[in-house]
């Protein structure tokens, strides 16, 4: 397909590709720019907003891997009281053939790269390493966590993104990926995680969600790699980031990695990846 000229962005689109989310910090550009032109429309606020995009990659991938496991055990069998696994027969490899969980991982990952690429923003990501669940995998002792980080197509979701980018005229700009996620993006300052990884505390006193971090520092980053008319645009937005709303932000994160009630968690084999708007501080994300 012949790619899209470059259009003039919107917007600037962070994004961090987690187990189960993909989370999302947009800066409306149009806002923004025209704040900075305009002596006149100082008042308007230039508008961050996140939100988070369900993708239930690691949990879609325990789940599978227990209907293996239960399979496996099944069709065992048992020759001179030496047990066989079930998965060297041909009844099992049928079953997992027809579970098609790659066409379902497939089809997430074309859906996520879809959303974010549906407006014309510069798209932002931090540079992962070629395979980045290698590294998670790294310090986490149970295996089937193990199992499940590397079951997550983090890396493909990145491509796919950087793929329809292309296609559609979209610029895509790689930041380095050096600590994005463990600095205060309003402080600057490192974060302790007392509670476990996920939630960070600023030594200033409050708290910020990893993966909330890790996309405003990749705003930060991309600053300094855009126009002097950007730059200045994505510096103001983030300027207006108080604790406040890193604490908003952070929690809407950790609500929607909670996973769903029993009965809505097996109906999502089938929904599309669903999707929350956050804004927090009334209408201050939709200016
Ligand atoms: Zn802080």
């Amino acid at each position: 397909m012949e790619p899209e000229t470059e259009k003039e962005p919107v917007a600037v689109t962070a994004f961090d590709v987690n187990e189960n989310t993909v989370v999302v910090a947009r800066i409306d550009l149009k806002i923004a720019v025209e704040k900075v032109t305009q002596w006149n429309r100082q008042w308007i606020q230039p508008s961050i907003s996140i939100r988070v995009i369900k993708t239930d990659f690691g949990r879609l991938a325990r789940r599978y891997g227990a209907i293996r496991r239960r399979w496996a055990e099944e069709l065992s069998i048992e020759i001179g009281g030496k047990r066989i696994s079930g998965t060297v027969t041909r009844e099992f490899k049928k079953r997992v053939k027809r579970l098609r969980e790659g066409d379902r991982k497939r089809d997430r990952v074309n859906k996520i790269a879809h959303q974010l690429t549906r407006d014309v923003a510069i798209l932002v990501t931090e540079n992962v390493c070629k395979k980045p669940q290698e590294e998670m995998v790294e310090g986490k002792k149970s295996p089937q966590l193990r199992h499940r980080i590397k079951q997550t197509p983090m890396k493909a979701v990145v491509e796919k993104v950087q793929d329809k980018a292309t296609e559609r005229g979209l610029r895509f700009v790689l930041v380095p990926a050096y600590r994005n996620s463990k600095i205060c993006p309003t402080h600057g300052v490192e974060l302790s995680f007392p509670l476990g990884p996920k939630l960070g505390l600023c030594p200033r006193g409050h708290w910020v969600h990893r993966d909330v971090a890790a996309v405003l520092n990749m705003l930060i980053k991309a600053a300094e790699r855009l126009e002097p008319e950007y730059a200045e645009a994505l510096k103001r937005a983030l300027s207006t980031v108080d604790e406040k709303a890193l604490e908003e932000w952070s929690k809407a994160v950790v609500d929607a990695e909670a996973p769903r009630p029993a009965v809505l968690a097996r109906a999502s084999l089938m929904t599309p990846p669903g999707e929350e708007a956050v804004s927090p501080a009334g209408d201050r994300g939709h200016l």
